[in-house]
């Protein structure tokens, strides 16, 4: 699982490869994410204190599904206006 991380301190964002693991697992360390994040640091300000670590495969959000569910209402609606006319 490759990871995403972020700094707050910088506004950064980074990718960790999923190897990461293997070292956790060499040294001990925990494997979840809230524990881990204190062993992450930004490359750029160095600083662990403002890290968020999201896994980089989570799927994004569905932005589009409100938009194109309305769009098939509307053309369902379109659609027996017209038939409706038809019949007249
Ligand atoms: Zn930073």
């Amino acid at each position: 699982m490759d990871l995403r991380l972020w700094c707050f301190g910088c506004a950064r964002g980074s990718t960790v490869e999923g190897s990461i693991w293997r070292r956790f697992e060499a040294r001990g360390w925990p494997l979840d994410l809230r524990a881990a994040r204190c062993h992450f640091r930004c490359k750029e300000c160095r600083s662990t204190e403002n890290i968020l670590i999201v896994p980089a495969s989570r799927p994004l959000p569905p932005v589009e599904e409100p938009i194109s569910w309305e769009r098939e209402v509307m053309r369902f609606f379109f659609q027996s206006r017209r038939a409706a006319k038809k019949r007249r």
